[in-house]
Formats: structure tokens, C-alpha cells, sequence
């Protein structure tokens, strides 16, 4: 645990709450101690409202804001003097919680306050910071935890055992800090949820929650509890792409929606996944109540997705009826997955989500192996759990996360993406909300769509079927599957009459425009046929097929076989629900394959100028790489849903063809 404090960047704040963002994001930057939206952090401070008068305000962290990216505008300010009025009340419901919390707040347009900010204002310091640091949970969840505590903190900090977050808990925690708190008090510790620490400076509260963590750490050494397990087998190279493909389509239907699977074998996640006490410990529950939100109670253990649905819905209903608010049971299907083959799976509705599920249940693994040396890991009871997962505000979290683009969970394979209309497609897609794997023989494919979650870069020389197995193998190792393929990637010789055209030269176009694509539908078709919403292919064809151009018979040719295989494609795939649409465009003069050399002999073969030859169609415009794109991925889409072995001109219209 270091302290990350630099007195030079705190001295460019000029405000207390500037220093306030400052400590929040050093917190914030530290995965051991916060994770994706944990932990939140708050100051007081005496300001004059507009009629003069001096009221004292409670900075807390807004709902949805991340520490470690946090903001100025990312705290609600919420007059104190209420929020103590509220603590004093015996009981209060989250609705009026939700409500005195809003109508408290200064500043129009500022974030929902915490749900934790009652227990930010009970605590009488300046500056509150609270984090579930994975050393201080180690150590609460064991079942002799709260001896621990009190062996290694002493009268350091104030133990409040385990509370539901919200109104309670703040109760609780003010009659305890109240009737415990010492002058040497710095922090407070709760059980099997995280640690508080307070001070009179930014610097002081920041300083004093390392060291809180520092000494959880220096004893979960000493204990001989700190050292993680290590892998005993290597991931085995075998192919793995049709296994989780099917693993995918399991969870999107036990889901309700398609999803994206994303595989983790590091060898720790290995180690956990094979680790002989695997089937036990995972099965406890979540390290600490919020990450139940983003990993489920409990990861699937194997493949057997039904079983875990079923065993969900048991859990709803069994804890369900134990409550009187009638609660609507969540999607049954598990976000952890643990195989000892591939080690580590994690499930989201997006690549970003199952990433950040991937995030938390690494550290879980790290909480776990530790408490289990420590003497065995302990959880909230299944009840708790249940509260906290079926918690109204926290539902409300999700919620506000809004309505899901049109292609969320779904996974696209785009060849020739590093320029043009593959990189155009690739744009598409991603704004459609679709993880995609984009192939290019460039390597600068690996940041075509700059560095994000959601998009994977491969160089990849099509033409090799070698190289096409293993992108498909990173690319469902990355996602999970394959719903939508966009056969892009093509060739496009300088202009050569027949004549003197070479079988060399004509194989090797045929090569990239046709033989790999075969290879290509081939290899995807077994992914596409468990895409749960049914795969789909776009071919991007070309107006040489109905109206071929001379000095282009290789290109025509060989666009005109492709066309011909996706249309028996289409014939052939539609009972695996996969469908097969062409897209002809013409005259798109922003990809690789119009070089000014090629552009040039194509205007003079035709008696025109490059500018005339740009608009040279019915409508008079000029068809650039996204309009491709654009009706590549609505192919892809619901408008197009009975739609298959289409052939649709992008070529503002050419009296040839029509
Ligand atoms: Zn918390």
C-alpha cells in the first residue's frame, strides 16, 4: 500500500474541494482499495447561501460518479443541518431517504447524492473517505474477523458490525462511533464491507485509510495469508471457440438477451478455477454486498447454465417471499464463470461490463484465497445478500444506465477494418452499441477504433486459413461468439485487359476476393448458428457484378463468384437461422483500393474527369465509405429481420444496373 499523496499536485488546488477531488482520485486509483463506482468519499464546509446567511454543506460523492475519474461536479452538495435531523428519526424509508436527500441538495443539476450520505454526515470530521479495500475484507470476512480487527486497530478505529447500507446503517454507525470513538480514533471498520477513515484535512483522512490498509496488509502477512495460489496446469492450446460459443448461447437465452462473454486464463484465474477447494469457497457469496450487482451471488461452476438458472430462481423465490415489497426477479443467468479448462469467464450486456465483472471477481479470488488462509472465508448471510441485490436504490442504479442500443451483447467480425468501409463498418457497429473484432493484413487494425474494450484489432492475412483460425479463437476468447459477419476485406488490381491479363495475377485476386471468404463463411458459419439472435453476413459485393467495367475482368470476375456464393450461402443457412444480404456499392473513393493511379485509368476509361467520374451516377452524389457502412450494419439489424439473400446497389444509382 503506498501513499500516492504528492504535496506539489495538491498544491495546485485551491479549494477545499478541489484537494477534495484530489484524495478522491488518488483512492480512486488504487484497485485494491475501489473499484468501478465503490467506495465514496465527502467533505464539510461552511458556505454563504444567496440570502447571506452561513450554512453548513456536505460535499458527498454523486451517484455514478468513479473515484478515480471524479470531478469538481461530481459531488452534491447537501445542506448539513437536515441530514443530522435525519439521523435522529427511528425510522426512515428509501423513498424518503431518495426524496430528503434530493430536495437538500444546493445546486440544480448536480448528481443524486450517495445512498451512504447520511453516514457521511454523522461522522463529525471534515474530510470522510470510505473504500472496501481487499486487505481490510480479508481479514472481516473470516469468522473470527471482528477479533482481528480489534487485535490489529485497537482503539484505532470503531467496529460496526454488519448493517445494510442506506438509512440503518448510518444509525448505527453514529450510535457507535457516539458511544466508542477515542481521541486516537481514525477510522472505522465494517464488517464484511469496507473501512471509513476521517480527518481534518484531505491529506490527513487520505493518509490515515493507507495507513488503515497498510496494516491489514503488513498482518495478512504476517499471518502467512498473503501469497495467492499459482496455476498447476498451463492453459491448454486447444480450440475452445465452439465450447464457449455454446457457453455464450446458453447464458443469452437463460439472459433473455444476447451477451458478452469474455474469457480470462491468466494463470491465476486458472489456479482458482483448478485450486481443490474451488467448489466450496466460490459458492459462499461476493467479497463484499456491492459487487453482487455486477457478479451474481454465486459464479456457475462448469457449464451447466440451466441448473444455475433454476438454482436462481429457487434463490428469488425463497427470499422473495420472506419480504413484503413484491420484487421482480432479475435475469437468472450467471455473470462468473469458473472452468478448470479455461479458468476464468465473465458476462455482461457489454464488453465494458464483463470486463468490469472480470475486475471485481479478481479481486473476490484475491479476498478469498487469503481469508481462507487466514482461516476460512466468511460471507454475509444469503438473506443479506438478497436484500442488498433486490435493494430498490441499487436497482435504480442500473436502471438509470438507460435504454440498450440495438446490437448491445452482440459480437461482429469486420475483415479489411483498418481502412474505408471496413473501418466505417467497424464505427458503425461499435455506435450500435455491438463488440467487434476487426481483421486487416495492416497491424495498424489494433487501433483502428483507438483503444477501447469493445473492439479487437487483428492482423490477419485472410488467405491464410491458419490465420482465420486464430482470430476466430481470440476473437470468441475476447467476446464469446459471432452474431454478424462483414466480408469487406478485398483487392483491387490497376486496370489490365483481358488479353494480358496473367493467371497469376487473376488467382491472386481470386484469392482474397473469393477463397477467403469461403474460408472465412466456412469457418464462422458454426459460430454464427449459435448467435442467439441468429447470425448475420453481410457481403460487400460490387456494382462490377451486374455492370462490369472493362480492364476489370479479374475484379468483376471474382466479385461476381462471391456474389454467387453468399447467395447459395443464403440458401443454404436460412434453416440455422443465419441470414445472407449483398451489398453492390460503386464509385466509393475513400477506401485503400482507389489509389490515385487506379482512379485515374478508371475516369479515362470512361472519358472523364476524376471530379466527374466521383459523381458519375443518377443522383449525381458522391457515395462515400459510411454510407456503406451505415446500411451494412441496418442489414445487420432488426428493419431488415426477413430480409436474406438480398442485393442492394450503394451506388447513388447507375442506369446499368437499374
Ligand atoms: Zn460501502
Amino acid at each position: 500500500m503506498k501513499n500516492l499523496w504528492d504535496a506539489a499536485e495538491a498544491g495546485k488546488c485551491t479549494t477545499d474541494l478541489e484537494l477534495r477531488v484530489y484524495s478522491s482520485r488518488l483512492l480512486g486509483r488504487d484497485d485494491t482499495l475501489v473499484l468501478h463506482g465503490g467506495g465514496n468519499t465527502s467533505m464539510k464546509v461552511k458556505e454563504r447561501n444567496v440570502a447571506g446567511e452561513e450554512e453548513e454543506i456536505l460535499y458527498v460523492k454523486g451517484s455514478g460518479w468513479d473515484l478515480e475519474t471524479i470531478e469538481v461536479n461530481g459531488f452534491a452538495p447537501v445542506r448539513l443541518a437536515p441530514l443530522l435531523k435525519l439521523a435522529q428519526l427511528e425510522t426512515l424509508s428509501d423513498p424518503q431517504m431518495v426524496n430528503e436527500l434530493a430536495t437538500n441538495v444546493t445546486r440544480t443539476g448536480a448528481p443524486s447524492p450517495s445512498v451512504e450520505t447520511i453516514l457521511h454526515a454523522v461522522i463529525p470530521h471534515k474530510f470522510v473517505d470510505h473504500t472496501h479495500a481487499d486487505a481490510v475484507l480479508a481479514i472481516t470476512n473470516t469468522g473470527d474477523g471482528e477479533a482481528r480487527i480489534r487485535e490489529i486497530y485497537g482503539d484505532d478505529v470503531v467496529i460496526v458490525p454488519y448493517v445494510m447500507p442506506g438509512f440503518e446503517l448510518a444509525k448505527v454507525c453514529a450510535k457507535k462511533f457516539s458511544a466508542e470513538a477515542k481521541p486516537s480514533t481514525i477510522g472505522m471498520v465494517l464488517l464484511k464491507h469496507g473501512v471509513f477513515s476521517f480527518g481534518a484535512t484531505a491529506e490527513e483522512s487520505y493518509g490515515r485509510m493507507i495507513a488503515l490498509v497498510e496494516r491489514a496488509e503488513s498482518y495478512l502477512k504476517q499471518q502467512g495469508a498473503w501469497d495467492l495460489p499459482v496455476a498447476e496446469k498451463p492453459v491448454a492450446p486447444k480450440s475452445v471457440r465452439l465450447e464457449l460459443a455454446a457457453l455464450r448461447y446458453d447464458v443469452a437465452s437463460a439472459a433473455g438477451s444476447p451477451v458478452v462473454l469474455s474469457t480470462h486464463s491468466e494463470a491465476k484465474f486458472l489456479a482458482f478455477a483448478q485450486g481443490g477447494n474451488v467448489r466450496e469457497v466460490s459458492q459462499r457469496g461476493p467479497a463484499t454486498p456491492d459487487h453482487i450487482l455486477r457478479t451474481k451471488r454465486l459464479p456457475l461452476l462448469g457449464r451447466d447454465v440451466k441448473a444455475y438458472a433454476a438454482g436462481y430462481r429457487e434463490y428469488f423465490s425463497r427470499n422473495a417471499s420472506r419480504i413484503k415489497e413484491a420484487k421482480t426477479m432479475l435475469d437468472p443467468a450467471p455473470r462468473i464463470i469458473l472452468d478448470p479448462e479455461f479458468g476464468l469467464a465473465t458476462v455482461g450486456r457489454s464488453a465494458k461490463e464483463a470486463g468490469i465483472a472480470r475486475d471485481l471477481y479478481s479481486h473476490t479470488i484475491d479476498v478469498i484465497s487469503r481469508a481462507e488462509a487466514l482461516g476460512g472465508y466468511h460471507v454475509l448471510s444469503e438473506q443479506e445478500l438478497f436484500q442488498f441485490e433486490y435493494w430498490d436504490l441499487e436497482q435504480a442504479k442500473l436502471r438509470r444506465a438507460g435504454k440498450q442500443p440495438v446490437f448491445a451483447g452482440e459480437i461482429a467480425l469486420v475483415t479489411g477494418a483498418a481502412s474505408g468501409i471496413g473501418k466505417a463498418c467497424v464505427e458503425a457497429l461499435l455506435k450500435r452499441g455491438a463488440a467487434v473484432a476487426g481483421l486487416d493484413l495492416d497491424p495498424q487494425v489494433a487501433t483502428t477504433a483507438g483503444s477501447r474494450s469493445d473492439f479487437l484489432g487483428l492482423q490477419c492475412d485472410i488467405t491464410s486459413e491458419d490465420a482465420i483460425t486464430r482470430a476466430l479463437e481470440s476473437a470468441v476468447r475476447t467476446y464469446g461468439g459471432l452474431d454478424m459477419l462483414i466480408l469487406n476485406a478485398g483487392v483491387f488490381p490497376a486496370s489490365r485487359p483481358v488479353e494480358a491479363l496473367s493467371l497469376e495475377e487473376w488467382r491472386k485476386v481470386f484469392a482474397v476476393n473469393v477463397d477467403a471468404n469461403l474460408t472465412l463463411m466456412r469457418e464462422c458459419y458454426p459460430l454464427l448458428k449459435l448467435a442467439p439472435g441468429g447470425g448475420r453476413v453481410v457481403v460487400i459485393g460490387s456494382k462490377n457484378v451486374a455492370a462490369p467495367g472493362p480492364g476489370a475482368a479479374a475484379y468483376s470476375a471474382s466479385k461476381a463468384a462471391l456474389t454467387q456464393l453468399a447467395r447459395v450461402a443464403a440458401l443454404e443457412w436460412g434453416r440455422a437461422n443465419i441470414r445472407v444480404n449483398i451489398l453492390h456499392p460503386n464509385a466509393v473513393f475513400d477506401t485503400a483500393i482507389w489509389t490515385d493511379e487506379v482512379l485515374r485509368a478508371r475516369a479515362e476509361s470512361y472519358g472523364l474527369s476524376v471530379e466527374a467520374y466521383k459523381k458519375n451516377n443518377i443522383l449525381r452524389t458522391e457515395v462515400r465509405s459510411t454510407d456503406v457502412a451505415e446500411l451494412a450494419a441496418e442489414l445487420c439489424g432488426p428493419t431488415y429481420a426477413k430480409t436474406t439473400g438480398a442485393q442492394i446497389p450503394v451506388d447513388g444509382g447507375n442506369e446499368r444496373v437499374i
